[in-house]
C-alpha cells in the first residue's frame, strides 16, 4: 500500500477499473492505456475522477462522467497471485454478484 502522506499515483497500480453509472459499462484500463486521458506515472488516482470519462457515453452524446474508478494495486495484485496458486484443483468458481 501507499505510504502514510505519500498519495497513491498511476506508478502503484497494477490496472484501473472503470464503471460507468450511465450506461454500466465496465471495463479495465492497464497503466499505458491511460495515456490518452493525459495520465502517466506522476498523476495520482485521485485526479482520475475528472480525467477519465465513458467513451460510450460520449459517443452518444452524454457527458459519461459518471463513472467510478477502482484500482487494483500491484500489491494486491501480488497478493491474488500468491493466493490462486493455493487453490486446490478442484475449486468451484465463486459466483459472481
Ligand atoms: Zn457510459
Amino acid at each position: 500500500m501507499a505510504l502514510p502522506g505519500r498519495e497513491p499515483t498511476i506508478a502503484h497500480v497494477a490496472s484501473i477499473a472503470v464503471e460507468c453509472a450511465d450506461c454500466g459499462r465496465n471495463r479495465w484500463w492497464r497503466p499505458d492505456q491511460l495515456r490518452r486521458f493525459g495520465v502517466n506515472g506522476q498523476t495520482p488516482l485521485s485526479a482520475l475522477a475528472g480525467r477519465i470519462v465513458c467513451s460510450a457515453c460520449r459517443a452518444e452524446g452524454l457527458p459519461g462522467a459518471a463513472v467510478s474508478i477502482q484500482a487494483a494495486f500491484l500489491d494486491d495484485r501480488a497478493r491474488h497471485h500468491a493466493e490462486a496458486l493455493k487453490l486446490p484443483g478442484d475449486a468451484v468458481p465463486r459466483r459472481r454478484a
